[in-house]
């Protein structure tokens, strides 16, 4: 089992900073998901775990060794990426083996590696195929194979669901989830943009932005006690809603947040009034439009289908209390 320490790393290309000064720890054994707006340094912080890129300035270290000037194979890492990375002429089998033969493993045991992994990820019966004889879950099952057999210390995934689609995204999805219960020993950094991947997949988040962590914590943590407006716009789909409340003493404005799970449509008396701009019925839930002279429409949501109608006036207010309240620098305030 691997820790993975990380000292203030940096990361520039020419004289354009990427990553400014990363610090965290990921525990040994850790599902760890990196998410973050496009081009916060998501990748780019996988790409110098994994010894893709150099590093700028700063230690990496896998537990008591630095392996800032290691290969990626001598990190003992595998990295899966969005676009699957598989070699066009060679069968799934040898894609598969293609790393254990370089290591001039024993032809036995290549085989009984293989044949284990693809049983694991359900590809036995397209040993023999090339993969463009393949769908895109079912390459992407190949390259999670390829990875595996490789019998990692720390597994690197890159966006790997993205070019599915949504089915089969939920379906590959579970089988990460249960490959990490599997494999229990190695340790796990994945990168997504993905909402429900992240939540799902991750024992903790860390939330990137603009090449410095905003905040690192389980799912639950991230999601019940954001540490900024930042994070609390950004874990929650969808999005949390966020007001001006004028502070009644002061007059200094506080950002109040509000998730449209955590408001609700009362008969009279809410919090904010307003005429619904829209209703989206998803089936199981509905997302209420709600134009309340803010900025933004206030988004509710409601189970099941709703009976209002465009144009009709509603009054909302929080479920028991449940706010955010941020101050001027965006931090939680102190109420
Ligand atoms: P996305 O979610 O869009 O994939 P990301 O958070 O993974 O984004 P990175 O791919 O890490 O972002 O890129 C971070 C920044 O670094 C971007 O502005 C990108 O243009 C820049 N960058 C990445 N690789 C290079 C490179 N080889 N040379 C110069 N700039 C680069």
């Amino acid at each position: 089992m691997t820790a993975i320490h990380l000292n203030n790393i940096r990361k520039s290309f020419g004289t354009f900073d990427v990553i400014k000064g990363v610090d965290l720890e990921i525990s040994p054994s850790e599902f760890m998901v990196f998410v973050g707006p496009s081009g916060c340094g998501k990748s780019t912080l996988l790409r110098l775990i994994a010894g893709l890129e150099d590093i700028t300035a700063g230690t990496l270290a896998f537990d008591d060794k630095v392996v800032n000037s290691l290969t990626p194979s001598q990190r003992g890492i595998a990295m899966v990426f969005q676009s699957y990375a598989l070699y066009p002429h060679m069968t799934v089998f040898d894609n598969m083996a293609f790393g254990l033969k370089l290591a001039k493993g024993g032809t036995d045991e290549i085989r009984r590696r293989v044949n284990e992994a693809a049983e694991m990820l359900q590809i036995t019966a397209y040993l023999d195929r090339l993969p463009k004889q393949l769908s895109g879950g079912q390459r992407q099952r190949v390259a999670i194979g390829r990875a595996i057999v490789r019998d990692p210390k720390v597994f690197l995934f890159d966006e790997p669901l993205s070019n599915l689609d949504a089915a089969l995204r939920v379906q590959t999805r579970l089988e990460i989830a249960k490959l990490h219960a599997k494999m229990h020993e190695t340790t796990m950094i994945y990168v997504t943009h993905d909402q429900v991947e992240a939540m799902t997949l991750a024992d903790r988040i860390c939330v990137l932005r603009d090449g410095i962590v905003e905040q690192v914590g389980t799912p639950l943590e991230l999601y019940e006690k954001p540490q900024s407006v930042f994070v609390a716009g950004f874990i929650g789909s969808p999005k949390m809603n966020f007001l001006t409340e004028k502070h009644a003493d002061t007059y200094r404005a506080h950002t109040l947040g509000v998730r449209p799970e955590h408001l609700e449509i009362r008969p009279k008396d809410g919090a904010w009034n307003g005429k619904l701009i829209l209703s989206e019925n998803l089936g199981s839930e509905t997302y209420l439009y709600i134009d309340i002279g803010a900025k933004d429409p206030l988004v509710v949501r409601q189970d099941g289908t709703a009976s209002q109608q465009p144009g009709e006036l509603l009054y909302i207010s929080p479920i028991n209390d449940n706010v955010h309240r941020f101050d001027q620098s965006g931090r939680p305030a102190a109420s």
